[in-house]
């Protein structure tokens, strides 16, 4: 009988697996190297200790049932040393860790990505400038390992800004993918679940909105049409059969015209499912909570249009509870504000997207005073 849930990371989305798992009745240890992280406070322990320490990791093996983790970047030494309580398999994460490797299995899958070179040494990186050069357009360089919330990426254009990525930002130690850059009519993403018994559910569709490749708004029910749906769903289901999916997979996709793109993929609860935290039957960290203990999955019935706003450090006004009128802050309870570090979320709820969006921009303009 599984009662106690380890969980790798303590930032926000290890403290929301968090209280979704006690709420449930589960007791959490939660290893992360920062003292007081945000998982912390709702955690009956944590170790303290770094993500690669391998002693660390199985002391979070003896004193857990199972375990789960908040980000995909887990060092796989210690992947293979939780392995025997890790139900979400070190596979997936070896998968997702690289964008690579990401894509070529989404292509496996018999599904669409943007057209990608790799430029993982200095040879295929001399391939790749002399075929640029033949075929300037715009690509997004991004880093294959590590990037996040557009970090690690070069947006080029021209021949020469090429050129000044080779000359001053290329690191022959670093493995990087030349992505065509896509113009897409909108992201959307989907948040999957499946659990050992083979049992799938799939949440709502949300439309994104990034602002300096950050996640700003996600709109759910997503403004496109049902064929973009369908098909986005169609791909959830197609991705979870074919990783033979335990836990969740948050999918991040292109809209262009009536093609659906697969753009990245998360091993987690994401950023953009966060509106199921007042929206949905059941949330997204509940539902992966269900998954990992192989539990029946739960409905995932949208109640009411939403709009969940991120909160980053900068945005003071929108940390203020008493700001909010009758809109859903949730706070991550981090001590420091930096810019662009993810505090919180709000999630507006109205009888139509159009009327949340109003009240959205009302938030923005306030923050903006
Ligand atoms: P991460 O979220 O890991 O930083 P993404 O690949 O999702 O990396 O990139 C962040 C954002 O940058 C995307 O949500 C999208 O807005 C934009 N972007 C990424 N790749 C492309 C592309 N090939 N073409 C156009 N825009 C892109
Ligand atoms: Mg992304």
């Amino acid at each position: 009988m599984i009662k106690t849930i380890g969980i790798l990371g303590g930032g926000q989305l290890g403290r929301m697996m968090a209280i979704a798992a006690r709420t449930m009745g589960y007791n959490i240890v939660v290893l992360d190297p920062t003292p007081n992280c945000p998982c912390a406070a709702v955690a009956d322990k944590q170790i303290v200790a770094a993500f690669d320490d391998v002693e660390a990791a199985k002391e979070l093996l003896t004193s857990c049932d199972l375990i789960t983790y908040e980000f995909e970047n887990v060092n796989q030494n210690v992947a293979n040393a939780l392995s025997a309580k890790l139900p979400q398999t070190s596979e997936l994460l070896r998968i997702t860790q690289n964008r690579i490797l990401e894509k070529q299995t989404i292509n496996d899958a018999g599904l669409k990505t943007v057209a990608y070179k790799s430029i993982c040494n200095r040879k295929e990186l001399e391939v790749f400038v002399e075929d640029y050069k033949a075929n300037v357009r715009n690509i997004i360089i991004k880093t294959v390992q590590g990037g996040y919330d557009g970090k690690g990426q070069y947006v080029i254009k021209t021949a020469d800004e090429l050129n000044d990525f080779v000359v001053s930002k290329y690191n022959e130690n670093i493995e990087y993918v030349a992505e065509d850059f896509i113009h897409f009519n909108k992201e959307i993403s989907v948040i999957v679940c499946r659990n050992a018994s083979g049992e799938i559910s799939i949440f709502p569709v949300a439309e994104n909105i990034h602002k300096n490749q950050i996640l700003h708004q996600s709109i759910v029910p997503a403004r496109v049409s049902n064929n973009i749906i369908i098909k986005a769903n169609d791909i959830a289901l197609q991705l979870a059969t074919h990783l033979n999916l335990v836990g969740t997979l948050a999918i991040e996709m292109f809209v262009c015209g009536d093609d659906v793109v697969v753009n990245e993929l998360a091993p987690r609860p994401h950023n953009s499912g966060h509106y199921t935290l007042n929206a949905c039957a059941t949330n997204q960290f509940e539902q992966h909570i269900r998954a990992v203990c192989n539990l029946s999955l739960s409905d995932t019935k949208l109640f009411t249009p939403v709009v969940m706003l991120n909160v980053l450090g900068q945005d003071t006004n929108l940390m203020k509870q008493e700001n909010m009128g009758k809109n859903k802050l949730h706070l991550y309870g981090k001590t420091e504000a930096k810019v662009d570090r993810k505090m919180g979320h709000i999630n507006v709820l109205r009888e139509s997207v159009d009327k949340c969006l109003i009240e959205v921009e009302k938030l923005l303009n306030f923050n903006n005073q």
